[in-house]
C-alpha cells in the first residue's frame, strides 16, 4: 500500500526525517512511536502528501504520491489529528457531509444520496442524537466521534491519525479506538496511527515504528519493540514491562526514581 524509500526530509539544513525506508502493507495498523520531535508528525505529512520529501520516494499504490490529485487522494487517504475538527457552528451532519467531498462534483452533489450511508456512520458512533447539534457545542470525546465521522464518511483506503486521542479521558480514549477497530475489521482499512499511549499502541497496533532522532530505531510486533532497554535508551525513562493478563501484550509501566 504504501512503499517509502530513502525519505528524508530537511526544514533549511534542519533534519526532520532522515533516510527512512518503511514499508506498509494493505490492512495492516501500525503504530509510529517516538519521543517529541522524533520526526512522526513529519512522516504522516509526507505520507498524507501534504509535504514532499527532501530526497527519497513515497508510493501510494506503486505510484509517487505526489502525482495524485487533490480529490483523487482525498479518495484514498483520510488524517484525523489531536484535534480533530476546528472551531465550528456547523452542524455534527454538516461536518459528516462534509466528508464526502471528494465524491462531489462541482455543484457539491453526488449522484446517490449520501443520506443513509451517513446515517449508518452516525448510529455506528452514538452520534445521531447530536446530529443537529453545532460542534462547537459537544464535549472533547463527542467532538473527536463526530470528527472521525468525517473521515469515515470520505470511506478512504488509508487512515492517518496523529495523536488522536491526546485530549479525552480514559473512557473516551478507548471508545476512540475501539471504534476504529470496528471500522477497521468492517472494511480492512489500513490504519497508521501516532500515539503517546504505549499502552493503546501495544493493544491496537499490529506492528509499531519506532522513531528517535530522527531516524528509524527499529520496527516489529509491540512484544519486539516494547522493551525496558528500547525504551531507556530512547526515552530516557525506567520501565517495567509486564503482560497484559487479559490478552498478554506488553504494557509499560513507569518505574520512578
Ligand atoms: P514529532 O511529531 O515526533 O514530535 P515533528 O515531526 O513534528 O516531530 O518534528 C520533527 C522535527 O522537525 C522537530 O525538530 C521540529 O522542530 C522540526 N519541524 C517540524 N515541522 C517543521 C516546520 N514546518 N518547519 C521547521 N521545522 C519543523
Ligand atoms: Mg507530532
Amino acid at each position: 500500500m504504501i512503499t517509502i524509500q530513502h525519505v528524508s526530509k530537511y526544514y533549511d539544513d534542519h533534519p526532520a526525517l532522515q533516510d527512512l525506508s518503511w514499508h506498509v502493507k494493505a490492512g495492516e495498523w501500525w503504530g509510529i512511536i517516538g519521543p517529541n520531535g522524533s520526526g512522526k508528525s513529519t512522516l504522516l505529512q509526507l505520507l498524507s502528501g501534504v509535504e514532499a520529501p527532501t530526497s527519497g520516494r513515497v508510493e501510494l499504490e506503486g505510484r509517487n504520491i505526489r502525482t495524485f490529485g487533490r480529490k483523487e487522494l482525498a479518495r484514498k487517504i483520510a488524517v484525523l489529528q489531536q484535534e480533530g475538527l476546528p472551531q465550528t457552528n456547523f452542524t455534527v451532519r454538516e461536518v459528516l457531509e462534509m466528508g464526502r467531498y471528494p465524491f462531489q462534483n462541482w455543484r457539491g452533489r453526488e449522484q446517490r444520496d449520501p443520506g443513509p450511508f451517513l446515517d449508518s456512520i452516525m448510529d455506528k458512533l452514538e452520534l445521531r442524537e447530536l446530529q443537529h447539534r453545532p460542534v462547537d457545542l459537544l464535549s472533547g470525546g463527542q467532538r473527536q466521534r463526530a470528527a472521525l465521522g468525517k473521515v469515515m464518511a470520505q470511506e478512504p483506503s488509508l487512515l492517518l491519525l496523529d495523536e488522536p486521542t491526546t485530549y479525552l479521558d480514559i473512557r473516551y480514549q478507548l471508545q476512540f479506538m475501539n471504534m476504529v477497530a470496528s471500522w477497521r475489521k468492517e472494511t480492512g482499512i489500513t490504519v497508521i496511527s501516532v500515539l503517546h499511549d504505549l499502552n493503546l499502541a501495544s493493544q491496537f497496533c499490529d506492528k509499531l515504528l519506532l522513531l528517535h532522532e530522527n531516524q528509524s530505531a527499529g520496527e516489529g510486533s509491540p512484544a519486539q519493540m516494547l522493551t525496558e532497554e528500547n525504551l531507556r535508551d530512547i526515552f530516557r525513562v525506567d520501565t517495567s514491562i509486564v503482560p497484559h493478563p487479559c490478552n498478554g501484550l506488553p504494557q509499560v509501566l513507569l518505574v520512578r526514581q
